[in-house]
């Protein structure tokens, strides 16, 4: 059995190693033997692994490694361990969407607060089998949180490109304390991946933006697991916030995988939703361009998928494709009215989250989304990666946003009179 790295645009082969492009430029893909796969996985073998406490099958990601990485060596995966999220149902979010069996899978209760950990779990493996010292990303935050954690349990050096000024606090401070070299871009995020892709070839920089094949195949994890919960049988639709669009990408080429190995009888929809502000992929899939339609200045209160110029794009239009799924975009009023609605029901998640459920509304208004099907919302981050759009937002501080369903604290006297005044 073998692993091959294969460009999606030419089809050559490239061997493995640190190259994320082909010499033709086009994305790499890491191809699994399926064949010999078939006879090796089933249900019930990653069933069996359920709940054990052996490395590396605790994590939600490893639990399926002959799937996400299948020659790589234990004492290579480098896990905290991640994954294993949970999946919520909640009446508040169903009448507010008007689908009856919507589910939300968090996302955010990974080790770092979103779903990047399980790319990151995956890429810096790889990177420790290759032995790289130093790796590097563009970051609107999260990956920088993730691959800095990942990084120092690794025992490497990182370096994270971040735009200045653009990201949300509470991923800064982690990408700080977790021991990254924090280089603010004066740039958006764009500037900042041109940047990185740039300079890591020459500084002998391993590279884990999700341009590296290694973490698309962690995050098809998110499907395995999403999956394995709903006892193999697929919902209906998944969908899914898109920014750089890995996770659309990953979403696709793990439903045919599974689909391939016989593991699902069906393959659901995936809707990957953009902020209108920053809907390059929305406008290239509507329109059908033969180019990537880039955003010139993307503008959204969802810093996680402001993005004007998504790499995966290709990789992210084979899944829709694969899929008979769909693009759709939604204002930063309806992501933010969404958020304070997943919120309120004590699920909570960040901003760019919430363009899920916002989605599902939308496409359940318009008649796409029948109220009867089962529908899969990715809730992708932590609510604590960004109070400020919270307290803002409840505060009725946001420009443009007139909250529907602000939740303003008061100040009171001291007294039981004043108690009551309030609470009756
Ligand atoms: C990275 C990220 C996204 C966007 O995912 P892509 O794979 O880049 O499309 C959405 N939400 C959160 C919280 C993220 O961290
Ligand atoms: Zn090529």
């Amino acid at each position: 059995m073998e692993i091959e790295l294969k460009c999606i645009e030419c089809g050559r082969s490239v061997g493995e190693g640190t190259t994320n492009r082909c010499e033709c430029g086009g994305l790499l893909d890491v191809i699994l033997d399926l064949d010999s796969l078939r006879e090796r996985v089933s249900r019930k073998l990653f069933n069996s692994r359920l709940g054990s406490r052996r490395f590396p099958y605790r994590s939600g990601v490893w639990r399926f490694r002959e799937l996400i990485n299948p020659l790589i060596p234990d004492k290579d995966i480098v896990s905290r361990p991640e994954g294993n999220t949970n999946l919520y149902r909640h009446e508040k979010v169903e009448q507010y969407t008007g689908i009856k069996n919507l589910f939300l899978k968090h996302e955010g209760e990974n080790p770092t607060g979103s779903f990047k950990d399980r790319g990151m779990t995956s890429g810096i493996s790889e990177a420790k089998r290759l032995r790289m010292k130093v790796v590097a990303c563009a970051s609107t935050g999260n990956t920088a949180s993730s691959l800095a954690s990942y990084a120092s349990l690794a025992g490497m050096k990182s370096v994270v490109f971040i735009p200045e000024g653009m990201i949300a606090f509470g991923k800064l401070s982690q990408a700080m304390a977790y021991g990254a070299r924090v280089l603010q871009i004066k740039g958006n995020f764009d500037d900042a991946m041109s940047l990185v892709q740039e300079s890591s070839h020459e500084l002998k920089m391993y590279l884990l933006n999700s341009i590296n094949p290694w973490r698309i195949e962690g995050q098809k994890s998110i499907i395995f697991e999403l999956i394995q919960q709903f006892d193999w049988e697929p919902p209906d639709w998944v969908i899914v916030p898109a920014g750089n669009l890995g996770n659309t990408s990953a979403f696709g080429k793990a439903f045919h995988e599974l689909g391939e190995l016989e593991l699902i009888d069906e393959i659901p929809r995936i809707a990957s939703i953009q902020a209108s502000g920053a809907d390059p992929f929305y406008k290239t899939w509507k329109e059908n361009l033969p180019r990537l339609e880039a955003v010139e200045n993307p503008e959204t209160i969802a810093t996680a998928i402001k993005i004007g110029n998504p790499v995966s794009w290709k990789k992210a239009l084979r899944t829709i494709k694969l899929t008979n799924g769909l693009v759709e975009e939604v204002t930063d009023q309806e992501i933010m009215d969404s958020k304070a609605v997943i919120d309120g029901s004590g699920i909570g998640c960040e901003p760019a989250s919430a363009a899920s459920v916002a989605g599902a509304k939308k496409l359940r208004e318009s008649g796409v989304i029948d109220k009867n099907e089962r529908v899969a919302c990715i809730i992708t981050g932590n609510i604590l990666k960004d109070p400020d759009a919270t307290i803002n937002y409840h505060l009725s501080k946001l420009k443009k946003i007139s909250p529907r369903f602000a939740n303003k604290p008061t100040v009171i006297e001291p007294t039981t009179e004043a108690v009551r005044k309030e609470i009756d």
